[in-house]
């Protein structure tokens, strides 16, 4: 059909009003007490989904319905269908990759996210929502002692946030290498292959630690140094305060990638881990890894935000000019569109307050210590790496053949679920505690299903 001769046989559907708030009433209250069943019965769930490829698919009807359903269909299909293809990440005994929380009043603020339905592209299309940006992200710095005057914002994840610091970065050293270690988070090369910048892996000490020696061999030059506080494998910290020094004479830009680690600088004793982040950059945290903030949710700050200004900064005729005295936080970033994910944010932490965090972290850390204390005490296995926070690297004394068929035999159990590396060449079993529910003796299970399918 061309726009200048319209369909003639064109007949629009008079559809139901969307707006029958009586019937979204009743359909709200269906969801909610939906959510809070799921929450007590989760822990009873397989934490991994056991379907087989297309599985789920082939349950579901392949067209789109011709006439409107009422939501409770979606519920029903929820149950019956969908959840036997869930892998729980909201499960107490989950602890694959980095373990996670959907906590109740980030699942609430999620549905006002969603009522409100703004795009905070630029102040003006909803002043609150940038504010709230702002100073959720100004409370934050101070929950992990981060210095004053720092420009935050909010991107989806910490491989997006990576992107917007490289981005600057080869805008102020175009052509130079990026660098950063062997353990850093794939997301990191990933960013420099989008900002066209190659990327340098260098190699790391006995603890799995980004080796200032050869950093410094290699930084003439470069537009970037990626250091990692908490690194995906074994959750190592590289030594920032030596990697700014060098980045200080260098030139080269500091992005700190906290985006597991940095929520543990909630609680004093785990501040040394952010040394030297003062003199960042850049640094990402993602509250949607440790800081009981529903996926998605990444926090960005920089001292320098005039060049991720420069970086991406537009004016479209089309988008509100520039209020005075407001910044317009599409032009610190790749997206216009923006959620408004500072609420739930604010509500995690406004709900949990400093101290409230704190026990939660502390909990997480005080489970990981007692699980590596069980697994060095047993001569069968051992801790194959430094544990800082929630996360334990061990094996089974057996091959890597008999650790990858133990740690499939775990989570084929249903009742946990555990993830693993591969260190100095050799596979390696992961237990990350980040769920909010968890307790101890979820761990304690997990440590009998690992021993009895060691047994077997
Ligand atoms: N950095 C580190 C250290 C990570 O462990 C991860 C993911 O686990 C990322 C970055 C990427 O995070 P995201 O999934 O938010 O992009």
């Amino acid at each position: 059909m061309s726009a200048d001769r319209p369909n003639e046989d064109f007949v629009p559907v008079k559809h139901k009003p969307d707006s029958d708030v009586d019937q979204f009433r009743q359909d709200g209250e269906a969801a909610v007490a939906w959510v809070a069943d799921y929450l007590e019965r989760v822990r009873e769930l397989p934490v991994q989904a056991r379907v087989k490829p297309g599985e789920i698919r082939g349950t579901l009807p392949p067209s789109p319905p011709d006439r409107g359903e009422p939501f409770a269909a979606v519920l029903t299909d929820l149950d019956e269908l969908l959840l036997p293809g869930i892998t729980h990440w909201n499960h107490p005994r989950f602890f694959g990759y980095f373990a996670n929380s959907g906590s109740e009043p980030g699942i609430l603020a999620e549905l006002l996210i969603a009522a409100l339905n703004v795009n905070a592209m630029v102040w003006t299309t909803s002043p609150a929502a940038t504010e709230l940006e702002e100073l959720a992200l100004d409370w934050l710095r101070q929950l992990i002692g981060l210095p004053e005057g720092l420009h935050g914002h909010i991107e989806d994840t910490a491989s997006t946030a990576t992107i917007v610091a490289l981005a600057a970065a080869r805008d102020l050293r175009p052509g130079g290498a990026v660098l950063t270690s062997e353990q850093a988070n794939f997301s990191v090369a990933k960013a420099a292959r989008l900002v066209g910048l190659e990327c340098r892996s260098l190699p790391v000490d006995s603890e799995f630690r980004l080796r200032p020696d050869a950093l410094a061999a290699e930084i003439e030059g470069a537009a970037a140094v990626v250091a990692t506080v908490g690194t995906t494998s074994t959750t190592s910290v590289d030594p920032v305060p030596e990697i700014a020094d060098l980045c200080e004479q260098s030139g080269a830009w500091l992005h700190v990638d906290a985006a597991y680690a940095g929520s543990a600088a909630v609680c004093e004793e785990f501040r040394w881990a952010l040394a030297g982040a003062d003199r960042a950059d850049s640094i990402v945290v993602n509250p949607h890894k440790w800081l009981f903030t529903p996926f998605d949710c990444s926090a960005l700050w920089t001292r320098r935000p005039d060049a991720l200004f420069r970086a991406f900064s537009a004016d479209p005729e089309y988008i509100p000019e520039r209020a005075s005295g407001v910044i317009d936080l599409k032009d610190y970033g790749p997206a216009l569109g923006r959620r408004f994910r500072a609420l739930k944010l604010w509500a995690v932490l406004r709900a949990y307050g400093r101290e409230g965090l704190q026990d939660l972290i502390r909990e997480h850390v005080r489970l990981a210590r007692l699980f590596a204390s069980w697994v060095e005490a047993d001569p069968d296995w051992e801790v194959v790496a430094p544990y800082p926070f929630s996360v334990v690297c061990f094996r089974w004394q057996g091959e890597d053949e008999a650790n990858e068929a133990l740690l499939r035999r775990v989570n084929e159990t249903g009742e946990a679920f555990l993830s693993h590396t591969r260190l100095n060449g050799r596979y390696v079993l992961r237990l990350a505690v980040g769920n909010l529910r968890t307790t101890e003796a979820d761990v304690a299970r997990a440590w009998e299903l690992l021993r009895e399918a060691a047994a077997a």
